[in-house]
């Protein structure tokens, strides 16, 4: 009984979701799932990718969040529209609470939509939001064995950035395990090693990202 309304939840999710990316579609507007666990660097992703693109794409941003809005004032501060989600508890983002949050966004004037879902590795991978392109956030600190004990992660997402690699020589992360790891369940994943902090490698990311949303 159980497995049926969990099955039910998860295909009112996916419709939701469909309409989500026909809107996207329509308005042609390209956007990404950023997940990751807490304190990755999901929002710092976003204001390093924001930056760059300044006069070239127009970006929008849905902040999720349990509670606060300090990631949205973040990127309103960068005079990018940003809308926040509170969960009120939940530890992902449905398609409805992106449904909800469209709105109070200029689509008709965004190329590039950033989702930042709530810090966790395991349930938002099985909650289509409509976006083109998911993307997990690792970061140095966790522990080289997050694809070994997140497989459901990251063997869905199509960006992988593993961020603060400015820290790795003060670390015990064995970067050629780690990348075993991603290789063993998700071989053609974009992998971008990065320090948001340093800029390091933000360009190669820049360079891509620009690519696939002309590719749409
Ligand atoms: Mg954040
Ligand atoms: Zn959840």
């Amino acid at each position: 009984m159980k497995v049926q309304i969990v099955k039910d939840i998860l295909s009112a999710n996916e419709q939701i979701a469909q309409e989500n990316r026909r809107l996207f579609d329509e308005k042609g507007v390209f956007v990404l799932n950023i997940m990751a666990a807490p304190g990755a660097g999901k929002t710092s992703l976003i204001e390093r990718t924001i930056e760059p693109l300044r006069g070239r794409l127009r970006i929008g941003v849905i902040e999720g969040d349990v509670a606060s809005s300090i990631d949205a004032d973040r990127i309103a501060r960068l005079g990018i529209p940003a809308v926040q989600i509170n969960t009120g508890g939940a530890c992902h983002l449905d398609a409805n609470m992106v449904c909800v949050a469209l709105p109070r966004l200029p689509l008709d004037e965004t190329d590039l939509l950033f989702i930042e879902n709530v810090g966790n590795l395991i349930c938002p991978t099985n909650f289509a939001l409509g976006e083109h392109l998911k993307v997990i956030v690792a970061s140095s600190p966790e522990g080289d064995d997050k694809p070994y004990k997140y497989p459901g992660m990251f063997s869905v997402v199509d960006v992988l950035v593993l961020n603060k690699v400015d820290l790795l020589p003060l670390l015990q992360f064995d970067l050629d395990y780690f990348r075993r790891g991603v290789e063993a369940l998700n071989p053609d994943v974009a992998f971008f090693p990065m320090s948001c902090k340093t800029g390091e490698g933000v360009q190669e990311w820049i360079d891509w990202l620009v690519e696939r949303c002309r590719a749409g």
